[in-house]
């Protein structure tokens, strides 16, 4: 079971995360980004995870706060994708307090499916979604043998797709302008999106 706790315990940890590497994920963003998505992200989990935030009555409530948080405060292009992949999340969890490990799956492939739809990113494009679907794939194949395991093989496909991210040319966002010369960068948003894996797999043992 993924329970309520579980899920504020989760966001606590990203933002502690991101908050420890902010200053890489802005020195990521920097060769091909304008340096500002370790701020950025930094900013906005730390609003997410305020306790007036955290306080909310069930998985969706919880999740879409945190969406909006995060549009709201983390701007740029990344605040808006994050965002739509907590709302959708959260959509998808609706009014309960815990739900089973194979529908947190589902909870977590609906953010992917949302930050498809919005950022229109495909695979291999150097982008979060270098991270996020391999992890979600890795996820469904191991949730028949529990919550903590598939967890843990997310955050290793997600570190594996964020470290792949590093030989593609960019194809959105800001990176895409380099062209050629976006090569040889590790992305910066598959890195955030590395660490989500990396603080769920961190809450749930
Ligand atoms: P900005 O580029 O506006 O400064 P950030 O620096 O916060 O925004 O985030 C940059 C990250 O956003 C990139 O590293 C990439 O992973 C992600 N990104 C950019 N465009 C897209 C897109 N269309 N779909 C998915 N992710 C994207
Ligand atoms: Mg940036």
């Amino acid at each position: 079971m993924f329970t309520l706790d579980n899920a504020k315990a989760w966001m606590q940890e990203y933002s502690r995360i991101v908050g420890e590497n902010k200053e890489y994920l802005t020195e990521l963003d920097s060769p091909i980004g304008d340096a500002d998505h370790g701020t950025n992200m930094a900013r906005g989990m730390a609003a997410a995870v305020e306790p007036e935030a955290l306080d909310q009555p069930d998985l969706g409530a919880l999740f879409k706060k945190v969406g909006m948080t995060l549009v709201s405060k983390v701007g740029g292009t990344s605040g808006p994708l994050y965002g739509t992949f907590f709302m959708r999340a959260g959509k998808e969890a609706g009014a309960s307090t815990e739900i089973e490990d194979a529908a947190f799956g589902a909870v977590l492939r609906a953010g992917l499916q949302g930050v498809i739809e919005r950022g229109k990113a495909e695979l291999e494009d150097k982008t979060m979604v270098d991270a996020l679907t391999p992890a979600l794939d890795a996820f469904d194949a191991a949730v028949g043998g529990g919550l903590a395991g598939a967890a843990a093989a997310a955050a290793e496909a997600a570190e594996k797709g964020a470290d792949a991210t590093v030989d593609m040319l960019a194809k959105k966002g800001r990176a895409s302008y380099l062209g050629e010369r976006s090569i040889g960068h590790r992305d910066p948003g598959a890195t955030s999106s590395q660490y989500l894996l990396q603080a769920l797999a961190a809450v749930i043992k």
